[in-house]
Protein backbone atom coordinates (compact mmCIF):
# COMPACT_ATOMS: atom_id res chain seq x y z
CA UNK A 1 0.00 0.00 0.00
CA UNK A 2 1.05 3.17 -0.69
CA UNK A 3 1.84 4.99 2.09
CA UNK A 4 0.19 9.13 1.56
CA UNK A 5 2.17 11.36 4.24
CA UNK A 6 -0.51 13.42 6.20
CA UNK A 7 -0.30 16.07 9.01
CA UNK A 8 1.26 16.50 11.74
CA UNK A 9 4.65 17.18 9.69
CA UNK A 10 7.32 18.97 10.36
CA UNK A 11 6.33 22.68 9.04
CA UNK A 12 9.90 23.42 7.02
CA UNK A 13 11.12 19.64 6.32
CA UNK A 14 7.85 17.97 6.11
CA UNK A 15 9.30 14.68 7.99
CA UNK A 16 6.42 13.29 10.13
CA UNK A 17 6.42 14.00 14.09
CA UNK A 18 4.46 13.15 16.57
CA UNK A 19 3.12 14.45 19.80
CA UNK A 20 1.26 17.95 20.52
CA UNK A 21 2.28 20.00 17.44
CA UNK A 22 0.73 23.09 16.25
CA UNK A 23 1.15 24.71 12.46
CA UNK A 24 4.53 26.23 13.17
CA UNK A 25 6.24 22.94 14.87
CA UNK A 26 9.22 22.19 13.18
CA UNK A 27 11.81 18.84 13.80
CA UNK A 28 14.90 18.40 15.72
CA UNK A 29 16.74 18.54 12.74
CA UNK A 30 15.11 21.71 11.93
CA UNK A 31 15.79 23.58 14.90
CA UNK A 32 19.23 22.52 15.00
CA UNK A 33 20.21 23.58 11.77
CA UNK A 34 17.74 25.71 9.59
CA UNK A 35 17.08 24.49 5.59
CA UNK A 36 18.02 27.04 3.11
CA UNK A 37 14.35 26.04 1.27
CA UNK A 38 10.87 27.71 3.39
CA UNK A 39 9.29 24.36 3.41
CA UNK A 40 9.13 21.29 1.83
CA UNK A 41 6.40 18.77 0.99
CA UNK A 42 5.89 15.25 -0.75
CA UNK A 43 2.83 13.24 -1.41
CA UNK A 44 4.00 10.13 0.17
CA UNK A 45 6.83 8.21 2.27
CA UNK A 46 8.30 5.31 1.40
CA UNK A 47 10.85 2.91 3.33
CA UNK A 48 14.59 2.72 1.72
CA UNK A 49 14.66 -0.97 -0.19
CA UNK A 50 17.69 -1.87 2.42
CA UNK A 51 14.86 -1.67 5.54
CA UNK A 52 12.41 -3.28 3.85
CA UNK A 53 12.55 -4.61 0.06
CA UNK A 54 8.92 -5.19 -0.17
CA UNK A 55 7.99 -1.21 0.07
CA UNK A 56 5.63 -0.95 -3.01
CA UNK A 57 6.44 2.66 -3.30
CA UNK A 58 9.93 1.90 -3.27
CA UNK A 59 9.92 -0.21 -6.45
CA UNK A 60 7.30 2.06 -8.30
CA UNK A 61 10.25 5.10 -7.81
CA UNK A 62 13.07 3.09 -9.21
CA UNK A 63 11.09 2.18 -12.19
CA UNK A 64 9.79 5.48 -12.75
CA UNK A 65 13.62 6.53 -12.25
CA UNK A 66 14.73 4.07 -15.42
CA UNK A 67 11.84 5.59 -17.03
CA UNK A 68 9.75 2.18 -17.21
CA UNK A 69 6.61 3.37 -15.55
CA UNK A 70 6.11 7.00 -16.26
CA UNK A 71 2.17 6.55 -15.64
CA UNK A 72 3.07 7.45 -11.68
CA UNK A 73 3.61 11.37 -12.10
CA UNK A 74 -0.03 11.20 -13.89
CA UNK A 75 -0.90 8.79 -10.62
CA UNK A 76 1.06 11.07 -7.82
CA UNK A 77 0.21 14.68 -9.25
CA UNK A 78 -3.38 13.54 -9.15
CA UNK A 79 -3.30 13.27 -5.21
CA UNK A 80 -1.68 16.30 -5.20
CA UNK A 81 -4.64 17.87 -6.94
CA UNK A 82 -6.88 16.46 -4.18
CA UNK A 83 -5.10 17.52 -1.37
CA UNK A 84 -4.22 21.05 -1.29
CA UNK A 85 -0.06 21.10 0.18
CA UNK A 86 0.44 24.00 -2.44
CA UNK A 87 -0.92 26.91 -2.91
CA UNK A 88 -0.26 28.44 -7.08
CA UNK A 89 -0.25 31.84 -6.01
CA UNK A 90 2.58 31.72 -3.26
CA UNK A 91 5.30 30.95 -6.69
CA UNK A 92 6.50 32.64 -9.54
CA UNK A 93 8.20 30.02 -11.60
CA UNK A 94 8.84 25.82 -11.24
CA UNK A 95 12.37 24.86 -11.66
CA UNK A 96 12.98 20.80 -11.56
CA UNK A 97 16.31 19.58 -10.05
CA UNK A 98 18.51 19.41 -12.83
CA UNK A 99 20.94 15.66 -14.09
CA UNK A 100 24.30 16.30 -14.72
CA UNK A 101 24.05 16.59 -18.95
CA UNK A 102 26.65 13.39 -18.64
CA UNK A 103 23.71 11.41 -16.85
CA UNK A 104 20.85 13.01 -18.68
CA UNK A 105 22.54 12.11 -22.06
CA UNK A 106 22.63 8.47 -20.53
CA UNK A 107 18.94 7.83 -19.20
CA UNK A 108 17.37 10.53 -22.03
CA UNK A 109 15.25 12.56 -19.90
CA UNK A 110 15.33 14.03 -16.07
CA UNK A 111 12.34 12.41 -14.29
CA UNK A 112 12.24 15.78 -12.42
CA UNK A 113 11.68 18.06 -15.19
CA UNK A 114 8.74 15.53 -16.23
CA UNK A 115 7.07 15.79 -13.13
CA UNK A 116 7.40 19.54 -13.43
CA UNK A 117 5.98 20.19 -16.49
CA UNK A 118 3.07 17.63 -15.17
CA UNK A 119 2.92 20.38 -12.19
CA UNK A 120 3.18 23.67 -13.96
CA UNK A 121 0.57 22.41 -16.03
CA UNK A 122 -1.52 22.14 -13.05
CA UNK A 123 -0.92 25.05 -11.18
CA UNK A 124 -0.28 27.72 -14.38
CA UNK A 125 2.35 28.35 -13.31
CA UNK A 126 6.03 28.71 -16.06
CA UNK A 127 9.15 25.89 -15.52
CA UNK A 128 12.77 27.13 -16.15
CA UNK A 129 14.54 24.00 -16.68
CA UNK A 130 18.04 25.88 -17.68
CA UNK A 131 18.94 28.15 -15.24
CA UNK A 132 19.83 25.39 -12.63
CA UNK A 133 22.33 23.32 -13.39
CA UNK A 134 24.16 20.68 -12.00
CA UNK A 135 27.61 21.08 -12.82
CA UNK A 136 29.17 18.44 -10.97
CA UNK A 137 28.08 14.49 -11.30
CA UNK A 138 27.69 13.25 -7.73
CA UNK A 139 28.23 9.74 -7.06
CA UNK A 140 24.64 7.55 -5.89
CA UNK A 141 24.06 8.32 -2.51
CA UNK A 142 21.17 6.21 -1.17
CA UNK A 143 24.03 4.76 1.48
CA UNK A 144 25.33 7.19 2.81
CA UNK A 145 24.59 9.60 6.20
CA UNK A 146 23.27 12.69 5.40
CA UNK A 147 26.40 14.31 6.72
CA UNK A 148 28.36 12.40 3.86
CA UNK A 149 25.71 13.17 1.92
CA UNK A 150 25.81 16.66 2.44
CA UNK A 151 29.31 17.19 1.90
CA UNK A 152 28.95 15.04 -1.08
CA UNK A 153 26.09 17.42 -2.99
CA UNK A 154 28.35 20.90 -1.91
CA UNK A 155 29.06 22.74 -4.59
CA UNK A 156 27.81 20.25 -7.28
CA UNK A 157 24.69 23.51 -8.72
CA UNK A 158 24.93 26.68 -10.00
CA UNK A 159 22.40 29.17 -11.67
CA UNK A 160 23.84 30.11 -15.31
CA UNK A 161 21.14 32.91 -15.46
CA UNK A 162 20.35 34.99 -12.26
CA UNK A 163 18.85 37.44 -13.72
CA UNK A 164 15.94 34.69 -14.59
CA UNK A 165 15.74 33.60 -10.98
CA UNK A 166 16.42 37.02 -8.93
CA UNK A 167 13.33 38.26 -7.16
CA UNK A 168 11.43 34.90 -7.96
CA UNK A 169 9.27 32.98 -5.56
CA UNK A 170 10.70 29.45 -6.79
CA UNK A 171 9.00 26.13 -6.37
CA UNK A 172 11.70 23.73 -6.67
CA UNK A 173 11.13 20.00 -7.57
CA UNK A 174 12.14 16.74 -7.11
CA UNK A 175 10.81 13.26 -7.33
CA UNK A 176 12.62 11.88 -4.48
CA UNK A 177 13.47 13.64 -0.89
CA UNK A 178 16.01 11.25 0.60
CA UNK A 179 18.18 13.10 3.18
CA UNK A 180 16.80 16.43 1.99
CA UNK A 181 20.03 17.60 1.48
CA UNK A 182 20.48 17.53 -2.75
CA UNK A 183 17.35 19.88 -2.49
CA UNK A 184 18.27 22.31 0.61
CA UNK A 185 21.81 22.72 -1.49
CA UNK A 186 19.78 23.41 -5.11
CA UNK A 187 17.58 26.15 -2.62
CA UNK A 188 20.59 27.53 -0.66
CA UNK A 189 22.37 28.33 -4.84
CA UNK A 190 19.23 29.91 -6.25
CA UNK A 191 18.50 31.85 -2.67
CA UNK A 192 22.30 33.10 -3.52
CA UNK A 193 21.75 34.29 -6.91
CA UNK A 194 18.48 36.19 -5.55
CA UNK A 195 15.72 34.05 -5.27
CA UNK A 196 13.27 35.48 -3.26
CA UNK A 197 11.61 32.39 -1.35
CA UNK A 198 12.32 28.51 -2.77
CA UNK A 199 9.81 25.61 -1.43
CA UNK A 200 10.06 22.05 -2.24
CA UNK A 201 7.80 19.69 -3.94
CA UNK A 202 8.90 15.96 -4.24
CA UNK A 203 6.75 12.69 -4.93
CA UNK A 204 7.37 10.77 -1.87
CA UNK A 205 10.44 11.30 0.89
CA UNK A 206 11.94 8.61 2.59
CA UNK A 207 10.63 7.68 6.41
ZN1 LIG B 1 12.09 19.45 9.78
Amino acid sequence: MIDVLSEPWCARCGVPISGAVTQATVCGRCRKSAPSFGKARAVARYRSSDSDGADPLSSILRRHKYGLDQSLIRALTECLGERVLLDANDYDVIIPVPLHWRRLYWRGFNQAALLARALAHKMALPVDASSLLRTRATVPQTAQSSGERRRNIKGAFAVRRPDRVAGKRVLLVDDVITTGATVDECARVLKASGARAVDVFALARRA
